[in-house]
């Protein structure tokens, strides 16, 4: 290697920006290519912009994609799905809200969306294995 090359290569190490937004003067390496701000700068207006600037909810958003998974799982619409949960439950016929809409119910012998049931009863079937045998069993129990 050349003196040049090394002198020249050293006068780039050496050389310095002005950051546009600290105002300091800070050597290159400081900066990403073609950027008048410093990487500490930069990331410091990110994060603000990111956390001023929230991404905005849009359909197919975290609760609809959620649902139309759901749905797609039960093998209905999510049109027909987002009416079923708030339908009364199909076991004790509590009313749906939209804070606490129904759970939908596949029949566990055919995989076919059932009917929805609220929270409580959507446990409760699930406590017992949804097994339509256990809880026949159980029925059983109280036939004299
Ligand atoms: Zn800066
Ligand atoms: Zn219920």
């Amino acid at each position: 290697m050349s003196q040049w090359y090394l002198m020249k290569r050293y006068a780039r190490v050496m050389e310095l920006r002005t950051c546009s937004t600290c105002f300091t003067d800070k050597p290159l390496a400081e900066f990403q290519a073609g950027r008048k701000q410093c990487t500490t700068c930069r990331n410091a207006t990110r994060t603000r912009l990111r956390a001023a600037n929230p991404k905005p909810a849009t359909p197919g958003s975290h609760i609809d994609e959620r649902l139309r998974r759901t749905a797609k799982t039960l093998g209905i619409t999510p049109e027909r799905f987002a009416i079923e949960r708030m339908k009364p439950c199909a076991a004790c016929a509590k009313e749906a809200t939209q804070e606490t809409p129904n759970t939908g119910v596949a029949d566990p012998t055919t995989g076919q969306f059932a009917g929805t049931v609220c929270l409580s009863c959507a446990k409760g079937f699930a406590f017992l294995g949804k097994d339509p045998e256990r809880l026949a069993n159980l029925l059983a129990l109280f036939e004299h």
